[in-house]
């Protein structure tokens, strides 16, 4: 939560904390999020804040490839404007920008913001997230993890393949 009434001057710059459990994102491979912070610059023009910064977390993630937990930083860019809703829903029904909004309410001015960091992380997570780039995976056959020990299933294939080498150099 964000009190914009907290700030004599602007622009002002933010680093905030999040509770724990106050963020929840559902995304199936997540497994674990914490230390949320959010980092903005504000800037007050007219009745509106235009905002700018940084969401970052931790989270732990399970790898598309084998399936595996691991622990990464996340940081992604975050860019919207702060309105009171009434004016802005005047203004919507004149024009529809592609704009990210969120909203203040009461004297201190507060803003939720949880939409906005929702939106962050999920797009921070990518669509397959692995553990690293050249993740081996689970072997197609036995389900063993490959990076974890090799399985005699692979040994073969390999084989097969000097095989039809030897064939080839044969003839
Ligand atoms: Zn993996
Ligand atoms: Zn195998």
């Amino acid at each position: 939560m964000l009190h914009l009434q907290q700030f004599e001057t602007f622009p002002a710059h933010v680093l905030l904390q999040g509770q724990p459990g106050e963020i929840q994102v559902d995304y199936e491979g997540l497994l674990e999020l914490k230390n949320v912070r959010v980092e903005l610059d504000i800037q007050m023009s007219g009745e509106e804040y235009f905002c700018q910064g940084n969401v970052m977390s931790l989270v732990k993630l399970e790898c598309a490839r084998c399936l595996g937990a691991f622990e990464r930083e996340l940081v992604n860019r975050t860019d919207f404007i702060i309105s009171d809703r009434e004016s802005y829903d005047a203004r919507a029904k004149e024009a529809i920008d592609d704009e990210d909004y969120a909203f203040f309410e009461g004297s201190d001015l507060a803003v939720d913001l949880s939409d906005i960091v929702r939106q962050a992380i999920l797009l921070a997570i990518s669509m397959k997230p692995l553990c690293s780039d050249d993740c081996r995976g689970l072997c197609p056959a036995c389900g063993v993890n490959l990076n974890v020990t090799a399985c005699q299933c692979r040994a073969e294939k390999t084989d097969a393949r000097w095989d039809a080498l030897k064939k080839l150099t044969d003839n």
